[in-house]
């Protein structure tokens, strides 16, 4: 049962400079409508009620955050990113611990996957609270999957068991603290949440996601991502 003082607290890495986007602006503040993708991806989490605060990573030389919508929003901080997007989320994690208890917990979204759906941030959360386990949005594999060896075919994979990896992903503050300094000290190649808790042998919640929330790479996501947006407020 969840406990009365269980908090959640958001961070969002935002310190990445895009490169595969070829554009001069970082990505997360290329414009999707009127709103920056940025900007979208902090109205969809503002939605929710559930969160206390939502810290933003940011490169140190942003030079854009101050036209953002939200930058003086009573709910929204910022502290600077690093190298890798995981020190980008204990930079945000470090600013949370002063304000957090020891039972609460932290969702961490990617700052550049603006479709996320408000019902799906609000179903991963239930999940994680009511079971008291970590929890990752997931999405599955439509394509057959194979794998390589030197540009030929070795296998194909089943997959069934196969999932995507999105976010937001949502753990115990101390719990990701841990496995993200871990992970980063025995220089694991960790490319999300889930998989440096699955470094210490935890468990992670797969919990199934609409398949709009996508992660914005490349220019051909941005029009994806307006459309997406485009079916999901009608
Ligand atoms: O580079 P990638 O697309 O995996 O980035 C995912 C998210 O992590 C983006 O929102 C990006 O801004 C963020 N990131 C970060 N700090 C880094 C690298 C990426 O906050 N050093």
């Amino acid at each position: 049962m969840q406990a009365i003082t269980e908090k959640i607290w958001c961070v969002v890495p935002a310190a990445g400079i895009g490169s595969r986007m070829q554009a001069e602006t970082p990505k997360q503040y290329l414009k999707l409508n009127k709103l920056t993708i940025l900007d979208t991806t902090l109205e969809r989490l503002l939605s929710t009620d559930k969160l206390e605060l939502i810290v933003v990573s940011l490169t140190p030389d942003d030079s854009e955050w101050h036209k953002s919508i939200f930058s003086n929003h009573r709910k929204v901080i910022t502290v600077q990113g690093g190298r890798e997007r995981v020190d980008s989320v204990l930079n945000g994690i470090s600013a949370l611990k002063q304000r957090a208890s020891i039972n609460d917990w932290v969702l961490v979204h990617d700052a550049v996957r603006p479709c996320v759906r408000v019902s799906d941030i609000e179903l991963l959360i239930k999940k994680a609270l009511e079971s008291q386990i970590g929890a990752i949005l997931v999405a599955p594999l439509h394509d057959t999957i194979k794998e390589s060896d030197d540009g030929f075919s070795a296998k194909t994979l089943d997959r069934s068991a196969l999932w995507r990896a999105l976010t937001p992903q949502v753990f115990k503050i101390n719990q990701l603290e841990l496995a993200l300094t871990k992970a980063k000290e025995y220089a694991l190649n960790v490319t999300d949440e889930a998989s440096a808790v699955e470094q210490l042998g935890q468990p992670v919640q797969l919990v199934k996601s609409h398949t709009d929330n996508i992660k914005i790479t490349s220019p051909e996501d941005l029009d994806l991502a307006r459309y997406y947006i485009a079916q999901q407020d009608k």
